[in-house]
């Protein structure tokens, strides 16, 4: 079996793979390796071991040290982590060959957006609070935002660029929410007036911020 398309997936997931004899190392962030992952590792680790013991050619090293020129060249220019380039396996830098400059630029943008997220961080220009529907709020971009039904007060996505980290088991750094137009709220109905209530999580003071991956717009649509 041509292990490369696997090997090309794992890498897109942050997943690296390298061999020591008939020894499979698997480096990824917490959560990547799902069972099914797993699964296709031993169904194919044969493949999988030949392809990494493969040797290369002076040809090959020489197309890849130059991608990698070519690579840190471009990343200098953003003012890019060198780091991005320097992580790229072989497998990463015979994908590169035959694209622009534009796309390599837009690859190594893409790469630095993944690295920010799995560190926990915003990007850069992500200031607007939205719902996704999977992650709960999230930041985004504003002209993201913009375009976005709006529901229960929030921007609502179907799916959003944390989506990935929250599969894979990472951090999300949130915007702030208050319970009280949370559907999961309930006023403290013996002594309303004390502002206090509960929902599954504990007790909160209704308009305190906080950050909360279960928030759930309420309904207002009865308001
Ligand atoms: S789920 Fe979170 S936001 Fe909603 S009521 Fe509970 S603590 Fe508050
Ligand atoms: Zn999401």
């Amino acid at each position: 079996m041509n292990a490369a398309p696997l090997i090309r997936e794992l890498n897109a997931a942050g997943i690296r793979l390298s061999a020591t004899g008939d020894r499979l190392h698997v480096e990824a962030p917490a959560g990547a390796v799902t069972p099914e992952i797993r699964h296709r590792l031993a169904a194919n680790k044969a493949g999988i071991l030949t392809y990494l013991h493969q040797p290369a050619t002076v040809a090959d090293l020489t197309d890849r040290n130059r991608m990698r020129a070519a690579l840190l060249a471009l990343a200098d220019g953003l003012h890019l982590d060198r780091a991005l380039v320097h992580r790229l396996t072989s497998v990463d830098l015979a994908d590169c060959a035959g694209f622009p400059a534009d796309a390599l630029r837009g690859y190594l943008l893409a790469l630095d957006d993944s690295a920010t997220r799995h560190a926990g961080k915003v990007p850069e220009g992500e200031t607007a609070p939205i719902y996704c529907q999977h992650c709960g709020p999230v930041w985004t971009h504003p002209d993201v935002a913009a375009v976005l039904p709006v529901v229960d007060g929030w921007p609502r996505a179907l799916g959003c660029r944390w989506c990935f980290i929250r599969k894979a088991g990472g951090y999300i750094p949130r915007p702030l929410v208050t319970c009280d137009t949370c559907a999961s709220f309930q006023p403290d109905t013996v002594n309303p007036g004390a502002g206090m209530g509960t929902c599954a999580c504990g007790m909160h003071y209704p308009m305190q911020p906080h950050r909360c991956e279960q928030y759930q717009p309420k309904d207002t649509s009865h308001d």
